[in-house]
């Protein structure tokens, strides 16, 4: 580890890190101690195209050269170009705003649904759409609300998959937010069933339906957007994590009248639509496209369930493409995560008894074989050193 003491130069709000990475190329890293790593977490669905990727590489740096920031005052033509792929990927009738992150993504959001007129907002329990003031109201979970209190009024919490919760969607709801698949709630994925209710009933009540996508999207689940699988069509999409290709980017698609909501001066992002990250997230997309990423994306993940179902130790895989979510009978998920780690592959521990596997959409068998491996072998010593923590 670089020597340096984290608690004294960094706020205290992550917990500190035990290994610092140092470089990595495809799905393999490397950390400051020489030790190498099967990355099966990409930043948190971040390097959809693992790391260093040449295309994103060359991108970036052609683009750096050129123009690297210009402001929404001028427009640039990564930007362009990106908004019209996004179009075309989605094959929605879509208008886009870009910004910086999932959070910021979520929260333009929110705002664009307060100019329907209306201001109650529904998502779900035990969702994630952030830790901004807004995205955190919408943020189903009571231990990261709680510290913050008094947040957005007129949110109202509902159980994915259930009828009450489709039930709850009034004239007066402004918005419904949802993720296709909780990320961090622990995968837990919405049937197409519930998601299909949802949208009849938003389209009853006049509610902008927002597809959260920012950890489903661009390829993690098979298809470009998770809410896809469901055959239905959302309001408004909102994205990051993935966008950038490793960089930071956020983006929403916005759909219908609702397109026409913001005016002039309602919203922005100074480095919203920034050419260098645009740019990076153009090659992105090109990569998945030519390299059928999507298609890999969902036969990875089938290998991966079929084959980390059958080890020990495991209850049931959850999830679909390449987010996973590896529930255990008795290990605690931590204990695991350290034992992979140890043993050379990086994944996490999303709740106490969940793994999340979120690799890049290059991944390839022999990967998907060792990653089972590790897991296999991680949970066989902690059981034979008798750890049931
Ligand atoms: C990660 C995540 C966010 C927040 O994204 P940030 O870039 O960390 O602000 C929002 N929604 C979902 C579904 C996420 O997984």
């Amino acid at each position: 580890m670089t020597s340096f003491n984290w608690n004294n130069i960094f706020l205290n709000n992550y917990g500190t890190p035990t290994i610092e990475l140092v470089e990595g190329e495809g799905i393999v890293v490397k950390d400051s101690q020489g030790n190498i790593y099967l990355d099966f977490l990409s930043g948190i669905a971040v390097n959809a195209l693992g790391h260093a990727h040449p295309a994103v590489i060359d991108a970036v740096s052609k683009q750096i050269r050129k123009l690297s920031h210009t402001s929404n005052f001028y427009a640039n033509e990564p930007a362009i170009n990106l908004a019209e792929k996004l179009i075309a990927i989605s094959s929605l009738d879509a208008k886009v705003f870009f910004c910086n992150s999932g959070a910021e993504a979520n929260e333009a959001a929110i705002k664009l649904s307060r100019r329907t007129g209306k201001k109650n907002l529904i998502a779900a329990n035990n969702s994630f759409h952030g830790r901004t003031m807004g995205s955190l109201s919408i943020t189903g979970q009571l231990t990261k609300q709680q510290p913050f209190k008094p947040l957005l009024s007129d949110v109202q919490f509902i159980d994915i998959n259930s009828r009450s919760g489709v039930r709850k969607i009034k004239i007066k709801t402004a918005a419904v937010f949802l993720e296709s698949i909780q990320g961090e709630g622990g995968v837990i994925p919405c049937t197409n069933e519930f998601l299909k209710a949802v949208r009849a009933k938003t389209i009853k009540t006049k509610s902008l339906l927002v597809m959260d996508e920012v950890q489903t999207g661009l390829g993690r689940t098979g298809q470009w957007f998770g809410y896809e699988n469901a055959g239905i069509t959302p309001d408004v999409v909102t994205l990051a994590k993935a966008l950038g290709g490793g960089l930071p980017m956020g983006a929403i698609l916005v759909t219908g009248e609702a397109k026409e909501l913001f005016e002039p001066g309602q919203h922005g992002s100074t480095f919203g639509g920034n050419p260098v990250v645009a740019s990076a997230a153009l090659a992105t997309i090109d990569v998945i496209e030519k390299e059928n990423l999507l298609e890999n994306s969902l036969n990875m993940g089938e290998l991966l369930i079929k084959l980390i179902n059958q080890i020990e130790g495991v209850t049931e895989v959850r999830g679909r493409g390449l987010l996973l979510g590896v529930e255990l009978t008795e290990l605690a998920a931590k204990d695991v995560e350290l034992e992979c780690r140890k043993m050379g592959l990086l994944l996490n521990a999303v709740t106490e008894k969940t793994l999340r596997l979120a690799p890049a959409l290059i991944i390839n068998i022999e990967q998907v074989k060792r990653c089972s491996e590790i897991i296999d072998d991680a949970i066989k010593s902690l059981k034979k050193s008798g750890n049931k923590s």
